[in-house]
């Protein structure tokens, strides 16, 4: 296995009730990982096979199985780290200021990001990114990263069906309207520091 699985930031029933530990179970442990185990097995004997972070691989691999697994490994890592327990309430410093900057208020943010991540047809996923030097909301359907074209995620909400399912049935506004109860501002933040100090 070149690319693990990484472990959860958390304890699997650490975000309920918001989401439950039986969707954690299927959504970390079959999910997550049968993307990586994927990965691992689409990747031998390739040339990306030598690439030794994710991060390239979901860069330079062409659209296919590849693509595919690495980008989904990649992005529910990420997904479990825009997550935390006891999380929510709203961005502070440098992130409120740019939220606010490019929105007008956090709520504002908030309905917008909402309403992306309920109306996202299908399979996907919404993501708040610092794009060209401002804050922006993208959607992006399957395994798609905003990683790819050009922008730097801060913080994921994942809006396949096997996300919020078990907890919510079709649901998904509901769902999406308890993800900001467990929203991680203080990743968000950091990804945001790192990506005005890598300029
Ligand atoms: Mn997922």
């Amino acid at each position: 296995m070149i690319h693990q699985l990484p472990e959860l930031p958390y304890a699997k029933d650490a975000l309920a009730p918001h989401i439950s530990a039986e969707t954690i179970d299927f959504h970390y442990g079959k999910h997550h990982k049968t993307y990586a185990d994927n990965l691992n097995k689409f990747l031998a004997g390739t040339p990306l096979e030598q690439e030794t972070t994710l991060e390239a691989v979901v860069r330079k691999a062409p659209q296919g199985p590849i693509f595919n697994n690495a980008a989904q490994v990649w992005n529910h890592t990420f997904y479990w780290n825009s997550l935390k327990p006891k999380g929510g309430g709203e961005p502070t410093g440098k992130l409120a200021e740019a939220v606010t900057k490019a929105y007008g208020s956090f709520a504002r943010f908030q309905e917008e990001f909402t309403a992306k991540a309920v109306g996202h047809f299908g399979s996907g996923w919404a993501w708040l990114v610092l794009k060209d030097g401002q804050i922006s909301i993208e959607a992006t359907p399957n395994a798609g990263t905003p990683l790819t074209y050009g922008c730097t995620p801060l913080l994921t909400c994942d809006v396949w069906e096997h996300a919020y399912y078990i907890d919510y049935r079709n649901a998904r506004a509901k769902y999406v309207e308890n993800f900001w109860k467990i929203a991680n501002w203080e990743f968000a933040a950091n990804n945001l520091e790192a990506a005005a100090v890598k300029k």
